[in-house]
């Protein structure tokens, strides 16, 4: 392996605290350096590495790269889990849009703007109706619910709360079902990595597609890759495409370009950013012997061009997960705006990982509403009184619980 022995530290087991900062800091990383190559349609490698290296120029001093959305949101998602120990739309929604209006110049695509402007009304009863009213009614599938699904996968041990958290989580402003399952195949990702399971590659793809042909025999999902004259079940084909990929020792970025995609829909960049992950488990020609797996996955995502802060910051969350913090340099970090508050965030999401795993109440909805659509539900006087939707999962009910 080329990994250098500085860097040739271990992850740790499952779910340990290296892999949880390693996730979300890898994360913020692949979105600042992304940033120099967002929207080229090619972008030679040699640039990258010239891009890379000047991270380790120390006098450039630190937070030289700002973070965009995708740092944004995510941070958002992190600290809403934090706050309410667990899954609360309302607040999550209310988080999306007090940073937007705090900070609005991080890059948000036009369409998210509108949903998120109409999120800050003090009147919204249905945090799910902007997201739905998108494009005539059809919703968005991009790949922004997925460029923040990471924190999901570190806040929930059980994988039945990421999928449904995630995919929640998405629908607060993509709700088209290639939008949101999009986003539960990121948080999967992360998850599987968390464990271990990159460990062992040809299993870890086949347990994603086992997964998403579940989630896409749903009668939506099928709804919309017909309209959208998608393959009958679109995230599975791709992961297909994934696996064919992965077994070939050589191959060009044109053909993965064209075989996954390089664009803002998250089809065309979910299943490409896991792609990049599992190419880059071996140490590849053309990357320098020295770089260790998460540099080589961040410089690959960045070489596909597209749409790549976006597919480096998703890539990274999964490739950080697999190989912990120690594979991360620690000029990097230094570099990239919002690195360390990542770390601190996923010190905390470990915590409230272990807690809700060794006893805490897990998988508990308040109420359930999957569409997000308006409730009824009974008060304590016998009257039926009409409440907005809020779904919510809590991990931990322990009183006095510092997080
Ligand atoms: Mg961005």
């Amino acid at each position: 392996m080329a990994i250098t022995a500085a860097r040739a530290v271990t992850a740790g087991g499952p779910a340990s605290l290296s892999r949880f900062r390693g996730a979300l800091v890898a994360a913020v990383l692949g979105d600042c350096v992304g940033g120099e190559f967002e929207g080229a349609q090619e972008v030679p490698m040699e640039r990258v590495l010239q891009h890379l290296n000047s991270l380790d120029d120390e006098t450039k001093g630190t937070g030289i790269l700002e973070y965009s959305d995708d740092t944004a949101m995510a941070r958002c998602v992190a600290q809403s889990l934090l706050t309410r120990a667990g899954f609360d739309d309302q607040d999550m929604a209310r988080r999306f849009a007090k940073e937007y209006s705090a900070s609005p110049g991080r890059g948000y695509g036009t369409g998210v703007i509108q949903v998120l402007k109409k999120l800050s009304s003090p009147q919204l009863s249905d945090v799910y109706q902007p997201a739905r009213d998108q494009f005539n009614g059809r919703g968005s599938f991009g790949n922004g619910g997925a460029m923040r699904a990471a924190p999901f996968a570190l806040a929930f041990p059980d994988i039945a709360d990421v999928k449904r958290c995630a995919r929640l989580g998405a629908k607060l402003t993509h709700s088209c079902s290639l939008g949101y399952n999009g986003a539960v195949l990121q948080a999967l990702a992360v998850h599987l990595s968390l464990q271990g399971a990159l460990d062992l590659p040809q299993q870890f793809i086949g347990r994603l597609i086992t997964e998403m042909e579940e989630l896409e025999a749903d009668e939506v999902a099928r709804h919309d890759a017909r309209i959208l004259k998608e393959a009958e079940k679109p995230f599975c084909e791709r992961l297909y495409r994934v696996r064919d990929l992965m077994d070939r020792s050589k191959i060009s970025v044109e053909e993965v370009i064209s075989e996954l995609g390089n664009g803002i829909a998250a089809l065309h960049s979910v299943p490409t950013a896991i792609f990049c992950v599992l190419h880059c488990l071996q140490p590849r020609e053309c990357l320098p012997e020295s770089y260790g797996g998460v540099e080589r996955t961040i410089a690959y995502s960045l070489a596909l061009g597209g749409d790549t802060d976006t597919i480096a910051c998703m890539a990274g969350a999964i490739a950080g997960a697999h190989y912990g913090i120690s594979a991360i340099p620690q000029t990097w970090i230094k570099c990239c705006e919002g690195a360390e508050d990542a770390d601190m965030s996923a010190e905390r999401l470990h915590m409230l990982y272990h807690q809700s795993s060794q006893g805490g109440t897990s998988g508990t909805g308040e109420q359930s509403c999957e569409d997000g659509s308006e409730m009824k539900s009974n008060t304590s006087n016998g009257a039926t009184s009409k409440n907005s939707c809020r779904n919510s999962v809590n991990l931990v009910s322990r009183p006095g619980q510092s997080l």
